[in-house]
């Protein structure tokens, strides 16, 4: 019980295999050096990783940062372009100008005052967005959330990345073999070596024979080889509440290699899903996600068509499946499991791998120093990660049932009440007379969606919450500055940025300030 752990095993060399591994050699570098500490990725040269997954949340700075990651290198080698936040169009109403944003900056003085009072009291004449943030003026108007003169990961506009996940996976693995120490084995696990415990031994592959560790994390994507098929942690469906159950991606070029880029990404409704359509500098990643109880495949496919336009009638198109929901715990003896092979949902704000980043960071700080601790640790590892689960599985559905769309089954089947989890039909009854703020539920150290995003989808969708008039007086001075510093910086940032499309050639030809 006392065996200290000194050897990690990953298994899985997908975007959550080597985020992982980055993010567990960059917290023990020291440990690694000394030969305390050995970390090993195992990867089938032969299953490609799931190469689809092009929106992040803005914690990839910071994730890429202290893995001292380049981040010009990282524009120029994974077509990575600025991501700001998402605009969703046609969800609230399906009216041809029903859109809102839900940007990535959060509302002006967020600490120190609710502004969610204050502008439903100033009569909504602008968005709630324009209101507190100026980043959804940014996107309207394709600007860029920094210049060339700020230096690597540093903006004054809250920023993630869109990217090319197959080129980001070469592109972390490189990072971590050559930067880090991570040993690389190409090779598939066939078989696995269980004590009588149940934990695990070692891996037996084909190519490499046997490989040993004491603590295995499955990154082996939808397969789950080792939490679910070896280990027999089941999964926990939810498909009764977030309905999309397929999705059809394809890659759609541009007219013109100077074409605009968007730096949001773009999330229209259809009649049983919705679209996603992210501006990478050389392509746009698109996809419709789709419940195929409320369409089939020939009316889903006709549906991207009529998006992409049919001048893109002979793209290949992908489809794969979404199983939506998760596993029943996510560590189990000495296995935990990070990415698709902890569970999935619809990539509707690109959840997947933000949960991937925080796995990994919450794996790596509490790194269990030996087999004696490790069932404590994956205590603490399972509450939390099912919280965040559950909290992605309201926030998610939050952007269903605010829907005021009637026209399609898929619509109307959204808002049963019976398909909304009861905590959040609790929130939103909560939220009629009070608004999510800093001080709300929301009180875990890293919580996935923080408050603030919760405002952004409630009063984009046009949601009422009764505040009294008398609500507003105290604060009434703090929040007349901030909506002043809001219009001063809207003014100040769309005279100096520059768009999206010459800022990325500027990073191509010069590249960032280095920290
Ligand atoms: C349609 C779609 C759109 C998405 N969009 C987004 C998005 O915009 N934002 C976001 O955050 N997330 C998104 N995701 C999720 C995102 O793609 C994944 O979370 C992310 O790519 C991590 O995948 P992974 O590394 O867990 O699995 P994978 O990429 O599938 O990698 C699995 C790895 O395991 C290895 N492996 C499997 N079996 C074995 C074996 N027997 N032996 C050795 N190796 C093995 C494979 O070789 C591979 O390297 C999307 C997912 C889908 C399906």
């Amino acid at each position: 019980m006392n065996k200290p752990v000194k050897a990690v095993v990953i298994v899985g060399g997908g975007t959550a295999g080597w985020l992982t591994a980055g993010i567990i050699a960059a917290r023990h570098q020291a440990r690694m050096k000394a030969g305390g500490l050995s970390i090993t990725l195992v990867e089938s040269p032969d299953i490609r990783a799931i190469g689809v997954g092009e929106g992040t949340w803005p914690t990839m700075r910071s994730t890429l940062e202290r893995m001292g990651v380049s981040e010009t290198a990282l524009f120029r080698e994974c077509d990575a372009a600025f991501k700001q936040g998402a605009k969703f169009v046609g969800w609230t109403s399906g009216a041809p100008d029903d859109a809102y944003y839900h940007p990535l900056m959060v509302p002006q003085g967020f600490s120190r005052v609710n502004l969610v009072p204050h502008w439903l009291h100033a009569g909504g004449a602008v968005s709630f967005c324009d209101f507190v943030t100026p980043q959804g003026r940014l996107c309207d108007a394709g600007l860029a959330p920094k210049t060339i003169a700020h230096g690597e990961y540093r903006a004054p506009a809250n920023y993630a990345y869109h990217l090319d996940a197959g080129k980001f996976g070469v592109f972390l693995g490189r990072h971590c073999r050559e930067k880090l120490g991570v040993r690389h084995v190409l090779a598939d696990v066939e078989s696995v070596r269980q004590s009588e415990t149940g934990d695990i031994e070692s891996l037996i592959t084909r190519q490499a024979g046997q490989i040993d560790g004491d603590l295995f994390v499955d990154c082996t994507g939808f397969s789950a080889l080792l939490l679910g098929k070896t280990l027999g942690v089941g999964f926990r469906e939810c498909g009764d509440i977030l309905f999309c159950d397929t999705a059809l991606a394809v890659q759609v070029p541009y007219d013109s290699p100077d074409a605009p880029l968007a730096s949001q990404t773009i999330s229209t409704a259809h009649e049983a899903g919705w679209t996603w359509d992210i501006c990478l500098p050389t392509r746009r990643g698109i996809g419709y996600a789709y419940s195929s109880r409320h369409t089939s495949e020939e009316a889903a496919r006709e549906t991207l068509l009529r998006y992409i336009g049919p001048q893109h009638k002979d793209l290949p198109v992908r489809k794969i499946p979404i199983h939506a929901g998760h596993r029943e715990t996510f560590w189990k003896n000495n296995c935990v499991a990070v990415g698709l092979a902890s569970g999935f949902l619809e990539p509707l704000e690109s959840s997947a791998i933000v949960l991937v980043e925080l796995s990994a960071k919450l794996l790596a700080e509490q790194l269990p120093a030996c087999r004696e601790v490790m069932d404590l640790v994956a205590k603490r590892f399972n509450e939390t990660t099912m919280y965040r689960w559950g909290r992605i599985i309201d926030f998610l559905k939050l952007h269903y049932v605010l829907t005021r769309r009637t026209d399609t089954e898929f619509w109307r089947d959204n808002c049963d009440p019976a398909t909304v989890p009861e905590r959040l039909r609790e929130l939103l009854t909560l939220w009629r007379y009070q608004s999510p703020w800093f001080y709300d539920e929301f009180d875990r150290l890293e919580e996935v969606f923080p408050a603030a995003s919760y405002q952004y989808v409630l009063y984009g969708m046009g949601f009422k919450t009764e505040v009294a008039a008398e609500e507003t007086v105290d604060t009434a001075a703090t929040a007349l500055r901030c909506v002043q510093d809001n219009e001063k910086m809207i003014g100040e940032l769309s005279m100096r940025l520059p768009t999206n499309r010459e800022l990325l050639n500027k990073i191509h030809q010069y590249g960032l300030q280095p920290i």
